[in-house]
């Protein structure tokens, strides 16, 4: 076989955290035609592929492959054989228990070119993040990296290890946290002292990263109370082994999130909650999807009002440029069917960064990003100004009436509608009450109906909400939600932000748990 123009890349996604890929493995990202991803590849990282990239998530979950590596060995041959590059993404680096080393083979016997993207491996990054250095002057001059597997056809190779316990070397031991009290046994049974300094570093570099430490003669003890006797909770954990594991207490520097397992409802269509969604796990939030509305392109579409004479189109949502492009396509044009004398306004970072995605120039963001702010600081008198707004079916009024007052002419061109979908009485249960999520973010009038239909009064009373803008805020105030926070600034990290005030106010209030270090 030959694999004309095809190649994989086999490309270390690094431990977790994903701003610690390399560089020339977020190139790769960006022009690979294929993505082949594993589970401790941080989703994150597909933020960077290619739009039209395939993406073949293929699993790895410990003891559960969800694709046979013969299986994924067949598939990376069969898309470079057809010309396409390959990015085989992998957790940490490819060659360090990835099975890197099989798939080379595999691509090698099969004729096909292939490249090695080293990644920083968790054995030693998930120790560091931990304030453990794998080595040490005084306390360790050497380590070895291996497996807690136990795998019948090789040998248990925690205990070949454990019959020779060196002073001072370090044991970082991957895929054993299930395995945990048998391993521990087997150490001690091969000589290492119980008073060894030993730590479990569970999902490293992540915000939610946690780390236990103490002695081999404790350390199980210690999971057992964490997780409730379910050590697999605490997956992907390292346990490193050693006198270098001691120094934890004392450099431990990585702090949670600010939002640190607190469970965040994200209430948008799924289409649309990925930006939020990775903001608020970058914060150590257990984020939680109800979609509470869903939008759709109006029809018919007026196309003839767009292509009049306007001297400003003005979006005041990214859904409104996003619907507005989908519109044009649905009738064989594209952005530049709108006309060339507009000059383009935006509310919100966000909206302006869209609009710019579909190639609009942006020549006016207003500072106060809601409806308000664009009327009082508009950059020219409006009076006898042609505007077009395109925008949902049913948004606000405010800002066609009050320029129609000032002397503009305001077209009004609906490119969306948004459909509530009250959540059933089973989602509430299951994703707001059991257990009971820490607050619900709410992006408009709409979500905050359809979520108030499906909740007694009572429990619109004690849910805590984050409000995007000020309109949806007054809609949740009426309807009774009764512990909010609005965020003004509707980008992600604004409504993160929003929701650390809505959090923090419970903390100081004495109700919560101790506050924790703020910010990354
Ligand atoms: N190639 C990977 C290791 C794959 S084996 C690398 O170089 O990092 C999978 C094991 O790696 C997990 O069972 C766990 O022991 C470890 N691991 C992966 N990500 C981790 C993380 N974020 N924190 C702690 N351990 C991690």
């Amino acid at each position: 076989m030959s694999s004309v123009g095809g190649k994989v890349s086999l490309v270390g996604a690094g431990p977790g955290d994903p701003m610690l890929i390399t560089l020339r493995a977020a190139s790769i990202l960006a022009r690979a035609d294929v993505i082949v991803y594993d589970r401790l590849a941080n989703p994150v990282l597909l933020d960077h592929c290619r739009r039209d990239a395939e993406r073949v998530f293929v699993g790895k979950e410990a003891h559960h492959h969800a694709v046979p590596q013969a299986e994924i060995n067949r598939m990376l041959v069969e898309f470079a054989s057809r010309g396409l590059h390959v990015c085989r993404l992998k957790g940490g680096d490819p060659f360090v228990f990835g099975r890197g080393g099989e798939e080379a083979q595999a691509l090698s016997a099969a004729g096909i070119e292939w490249e090695y993207v080293p990644g920083i491996s968790s054995a030693i990054a998930a120790p560091g993040y931990a304030g453990i250095p794998v080595t040490h002057r005084t306390h360790g001059s050497a380590f070895a990296v291996v497996t807690g597997h136990h795998d019948p056809a090789r040998g248990f190779e925690v205990s070949r290890w454990a019959v020779r316990p060196e002073p001072r070397s370090t044991l970082v031991i991957l895929m054993g946290a299930e395995r945990l009290n048998a391993l521990v046994d087997e150490l001690l049974t091969g000589g290492w002292a119980p008073e060894t300094p030993a730590a479990l570093v569970s999902r490293g570099t992540l915000p939610s990263q946690k780390v236990l430490q103490g002695t081999l003669r404790d350390l199980p003890e210690q999971v057992r109370a964490v997780t409730g006797g379910r050590p697999a909770t605490l997956s992907p954990a390292t346990l490193i082994v050693g006198e270098v594991a001691g120094l934890s207490s004392e450099l431990a520097w990585h702090r949670p999130g600010s939002l640190h397992q607190r469970r965040i409802v994200v209430t948008r269509p799924e289409s649309q909650a990925q930006p939020l969604v990775n903001e608020l796990e970058s914060r150590g939030a257990v984020v939680l999807s109800l979609p509470l509305i869903r939008l759709r392109a109006v029809e018919p579409f007026e196309l003839e009002t767009l292509q009049q004479h306007w001297d400003w189109v003005v979006f005041t949502s990214a859904n409104a440029v996003r619907f507005l492009r989908e519109q044009l396509r649905a009738c064989c044009l594209d952005i530049r069917s709108l006309p060339a004398t507009a000059r383009i306004a935006a509310i919100g970072r966000e909206t302006a960064r869209v609009a710019d995605d579909v190639g609009l120039r942006v020549s006016f963001v207003p500072n106060q990003m809601n409806s308000e702010g664009l009327l009082r600081e508009f950059p020219e008198p409006v009076a006898r100004l042609k505007i077009l707004l395109p925008r949902a079916r049913e948004g606000r009024d405010l800002l066609a009436r009050e320029w129609g007052a000032r002397g503009a002419v305001v077209g009004v061109l609906p490119t969306y509608e948004t459909v509530e979908l009250p959540p059933t009485e089973q989602q509430i249960g299951s994703v707001i009450l059991e257990p009971a999520a820490d607050a619900v973010v709410l992006a408009s009038g709409s979500a905050v109906r359809a979520l108030a239909a499906s909740l007694t009064a009572e429990q619109r009373a004690m849910l805590r909400v984050a409000c995007i803008g000020d309109t949806t805020g007054r809609e949740a105030r009426r309807l009774g939600f009764g512990d909010l926070a609005i965020a003004e600034d509707p980008s992600p990290a604004g409504v993160a932000a929003a929701l650390e005030g809505l959090l923090a106010v419970e903390q100081n209030g004495g109700t919560g748990p101790p506050e924790g270090p703020k910010g990354e």
